[in-house]
């Protein structure tokens, strides 16, 4: 119920209350599974089913995802992180999400991805200690120093980490007369009718040993926690004896034997460096020295029996200085954008609007669904039309059949959404393109391909790709109304990176020509093609050099048209889009 009404989904009050009244009782999932009530209203309707398909979808990959990873797809799948930043209070809850998805992260590596387990911890934590955990979120980046028990300082990262008075672990002694281990083992105290000592009975000594070494395992889990807190550096101040078994147990102790520092043992005072794997570790060391004898004796009292505290130059009065570290050299600022891998969808994003391809491929914002959220669409947005088209033509689905598919992949399409994609699929199948590949031997649809260019990974699919002789054809269609326009006007300069790297691709393949074609499917009597030969290829990679370096160079600019706004999901978030003054347009061409 929290999440069905939360920003997440978001549904209204009386959503709520038709669900539960569909199953009063049995879980509130399963109308999900045996049918939504017809009572709801359109809205919750919509979302309920765009839950149920997220849902469903975050569940297929669940066991592919770090609960970190987890939690940031659930976060951005639902768009959750722009419903917390929309708060007034909006930083504080994002703040309070990265938390999370650190606590996660520090949760899986102690305990392993048990997301009910993680749950329960979280809970746990919040019955116990919300408040502080809150309050931590919020502060953690401030430029300030924060004392906080290990504990408190899960799940979070600082600069600079000091683990102080860590030569310190005095576990108290358990007072339980009566153990129990979860595996059933249990023993008891009990006291001896002939002596009074306190004895243990049944399996209380092994029990009590099992609780012993559990316990050292959680001590150590913490250590482990308090010095993986420091992205920069990491200090632990401590004093033990080396001579005593029990300072080996406490947090200095633990580093220095798992460091081997047998260089120490030669050393008197001053600064060791340690160098392990590639790592400095600069210890320095106050050796104990017992005060000199004149400082206590009675001539150094003063005239009132006090000490003097100024007297007598032998007596140090402060530990010689710390070690001066090496200044942490700044780090440099991160490009905004630095782009490793592009599908050639991407290249289509930003050939059409590069401040919308920021908005999706860089911030994270989900494409919107268009059903309801662009004004006066309602059915398909035009991109799941296509989709749609697409997914009928590689499975070579009749005109006359696409109801129930489309309906299977799509249960929001209107009758007129069906009769279009029908219109569609059937003027592609009568279209003399469709002929010619039928003629061409194995036309192969939906063909994947990937290949690297200055550093970069491009990838997709191609939805027909034909070869012979070493001429390529590649086919994609378009399925955007042209109202107005002449395919070639509505391809403009649009398509021209994704054109170049499809003949790119073709030429890596082997191909010696390659035909590009695009076939508009409400006129596919006119495609427009355009035909490369290999000698074109340095020109081709230039162009596409030209491209990466612009996205890499991270300049961003909002360019309106109604084929990039449709289903931006930017417009009117961050963008004024088709409401933009000319100027920004203007601006972006030059
Ligand atoms: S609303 Fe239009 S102009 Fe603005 S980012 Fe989206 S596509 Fe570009």
């Amino acid at each position: 119920m929290t999440v069905l009404a939360s920003p997440l989904v978001g549904v209204s009050n009386d959503a709520l209350v038709l669900l539960r009244r569909a199953a009063p009782k049995r879980p509130l999932f399963q109308p999900f599974e045996k049918g939504l009530p017809p009572e709801l209203a359109a809205r919750d309707l919509q979302l309920f089913r765009a839950f149920h398909q997220r849902f469903e979808r975050l569940a297929r990959v669940v066991p592919t995802l770090s609960l970190e990873r987890l939690l940031e797809a659930i976060i951005s799948e639902h768009d959750y992180d722009l419903a917390a930043l929309a708060q007034w209070d909006g930083r504080r809850r994002y703040a309070n999400m990265r938390k999370l998805a650190r606590l996660a992260r520090s949760y899986e590596e102690l305990r392993g991805p048990d997301i009910e387990g993680f749950v329960r911890f979280v809970r746990e934590q919040e019955a116990v200690g919300a408040r502080e955990l809150e309050a931590v979120a919020e502060e953690e980046d401030g430029d300030a120093v924060r004392l906080l028990t290990i504990h408190s300082a899960k799940g979070l990262e600082f600069k600079v980490v000091v683990v102080a008075d860590a030569g310190r672990d005095r576990a108290a002694p358990s007072p339980d007369e009566i153990l129990c281990l979860p595996d059933g083992r249990f023993g008891f105290r009990v006291a001896d009718p002939a002596t009074g000592e306190r004895r243990g009975a049944f399996e209380y000594d092994a029990v009590r040993e099992a609780e012993r070494e559990e316990e050292k395992a959680e001590r150590l889990r913490l250590y482990y926690v308090a010095m993986t807190r420091a992205i920069d550096r990491l200090i632990v101040s401590g004093a033990i004896d080396p001579e005593k078994r029990a300072d080996a147990e406490t947090p200095i102790g633990w580093v220095l034997d798992r460091l081997e520092a047998r260089e120490l043992d030669e050393a008197e005072h001053g600064t060791v460096e340690l160098l392990r794997d590639g790592a400095s570790l600069l210890v320095r060391l106050d050796r104990y020295r017992p005060e000199p004898l004149s400082a206590l004796a009675p001539e150094a009292l003063g005239s009132e029996g006090q000490l003097e505290l100024f007297a007598g130059e032998d007596v140090p009065l402060l530990p010689p200085p710390a070690p001066r570290l090496p200044d942490l050299s700044s780090v440099p600022e991160p490009p905004l954008h630095h782009v490793r891998s592009l599908s050639y969808s991407a290249l289509a994003l930003f050939g059409r609007c590069s401040y919308r391809y920021y908005a999706e491929r860089v911030v994270g914002m989900r494409p919107s669904d268009g059903r309801g959220s662009i004004p006066g669409q309602s059915g398909l947005a035009a991109t799941e039309i296509g989709d749609a088209v697409h997914v009928l033509l590689e499975h070579g689905v009749g005109a006359g059949d696409v109801r129930d598919p489309v309906l299977a992949r799509y249960p929001a399409a209107t009758e007129e959404d069906l009769v279009r994609i029908a219109e569609l699929v059937r003027a592609w199948q009568g279209s003399p393109l469709a002929l010619r590949l039928a003629q061409l031997e194995r036309p192969r649809p939906e063909l994947a391909f990937a290949f690297e260019h200055d550093g970069v990974l491009l990838h997709g699919r191609l939805d027909v790709y034909a070869e012979s002789d070493g001429r390529a054809l590649v086919v994609d269609y378009k399925t955007n109304r042209l109202e107005e326009l002449t395919p070639e006007e509505a391809l403009e300069d649009d398509y021209a990176l994704q054109r170049l790297v499809y003949a790119l691709a073709a030429f890596r393949a082997g191909a010696e020509e390659v035909e590009v074609v695009y076939v508009f499917l409400e006129r596919p009597e006119e495609p427009v093609a355009r035909t490369f030969v290999r000698a074109e290829t340095g020109g081709l990679e230039a162009d596409l050099s030209a491209a990466i370096a612009a996205i890499q160079e991270g300049r961003f600019v909002p360019t309106p048209s109604e084929l990039a706004c449709s289903g931006c999901p930017a417009l009117d978030v961050v963008c004024a889009g088709p409401r933009l003054p000319g100027r920004a347009r203007a601006t972006a061409q030059a």
